[in-house]
């Protein structure tokens, strides 16, 4: 019997995926991100939901994810990221396709597949236009056309960027900035190879704040999820996974006992505790500790005592009448990851992705 459970709610990802589709134009085709394990949650059985609803692509990080879609039957086309040099062989052998994000990788690849008798691989190019994370610079672009020229198992298919600060309103001159420099070397790349080539640009928040850059295609991952990372966005769209963990013992507390670890908090009074059976293993930050955070139970807020332990946590219980066996809510759609996240300073991402594998994932269906 599991203590700790990531309530899935598949109706409320339908949701999200129709409202952001609503956001677009009905020719623009629609990747969703499902690295990570679908940031915490299940890959497959999102992948599977998406590929239901209308998903044109799935996207994710490591060719070992997409791999493990693939095995699961996902048919839907699957973009890697960040795929390494030695995962050729598998991007050809499970039909993925893959992102050439530097000069080396692009060598390499055409190398190995032109003394191959291996077929092509469909491959998306990611410029750099300023997160200077991964992708070709604006120098290295005639190099990058000598060598797609003179090679031809690698097929260019798409052309890609990714924003830097999409989710910050007050920077919308620089996503404004990093999309004309897209452009130009979109532009460059077409002129020297005599070809128009599909883009995609955006991810979530840049669905919201940069609309009229949405291409052919957008990327979308948190959103989906039901965080826009913009307050007013965030109404339209339905929080679907919910974090609970077990009362598992219920106690009082004298004045002046200590609760935890290292004496991690001090009762100010007589007060009743209960230990809720999830912790840092689980993915609770050990920043929730000391008070930082609260967890739910109905609507009322139990502060966080003391240090956060590997497998548990104790709240303060005092103000309302709780048993062994009954739930809490770590995040859910009142209180939701966002917020719960600011309150640590990290973000909602970091939060669904630490949750770990111990916690099982239950799914609400899709209705009909
Ligand atoms: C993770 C990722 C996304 C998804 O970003 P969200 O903010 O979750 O929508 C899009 N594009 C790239 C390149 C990514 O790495």
């Amino acid at each position: 019997m599991s203590q700790a459970k990531l309530q899935i709610d598949l109706n409320a990802l339908a949701h999200n995926f129709s409202h952001l589709k609503s956001q677009l134009h009905s020719t623009t085709k629609f990747m969703a991100i499902v690295k990570a394990n679908a940031y915490g949650n299940d890959a497959i059985i999102w992948s599977q939901t998406l590929e239901a609803l209308g998903a044109d692509y799935l996207a994710v990080a490591y060719s070992q994810e997409a791999i493990t879609l693939r095995t699961a039957g996902i048919k839907l086309p699957i973009l890697v990221f960040h795929p390494q040099q030695e995962d050729i062989e598998n991007l050809i052998a499970y039909d993925l396709e893959a992102t050439i994000y530097s000069l080396e990788q692009l060598r390499s690849y055409s190398d190995y597949l032109m003394a191959s008798d291996k077929s092509h691989l469909n491959i998306h190019l990611n410029i750099n236009t300023g997160l200077n994370r991964l992708g070709i610079r604006k120098e290295e672009v005639p190099e990058v056309i000598t060598l797609l020229q003179n090679q031809n198992k690698l097929r260019l298919t798409w052309l890609m960027s990714h924003l830097a600060a999409s989710d910050d309103l007050t920077q919308l001159s620089f996503s404004e900035q990093q999309a004309e420099a897209f452009e130009e070397v979109c532009h460059s790349i077409e002129v020297e190879l005599n070809q128009v080539f599909k883009k995609h640009l955006l991810n979530s928040s840049g669905i919201f704040s940069l609309a009229h850059k949405q291409y052919d295609m957008v990327r979308s991952g948190i959103a989906l999820h039901g965080y826009s990372n913009l307050q007013q966005i965030d109404p339209d769209l339905r929080v679907v996974a919910t974090l609970k963990a077990k009362v598992t013992q219920v106690f009082q507390v004298s004045k002046g006992e200590y609760v935890g670890y290292n004496f991690g908090f001090q009762a100010s009074r007589d007060m009743t505790a209960a230990t809720v059976a999830i912790g840092h293993a689980d993915g609770i930050d050990r920043k929730f500790g000391q008070k930082q955070n609260q967890v739910f139970f109905e609507s009322t807020a139990l502060p966080i005592l003391g240090n956060i332990c590997m497998d548990m946590f104790m709240v303060d219980v005092s103000p309302i009448s709780i048993k062994a066996g009954d739930w809490v809510s770590i995040f859910d759609a009142q209180h939701n990851a966002d917020l719960s996240a600011k309150s640590i300073g990290t973000i909602s991402y970091e939060l669904l992705c630490a949750i770990g594998s111990r916690v099982e994932r239950e799914f609400i269906l899709l209705e009909n």
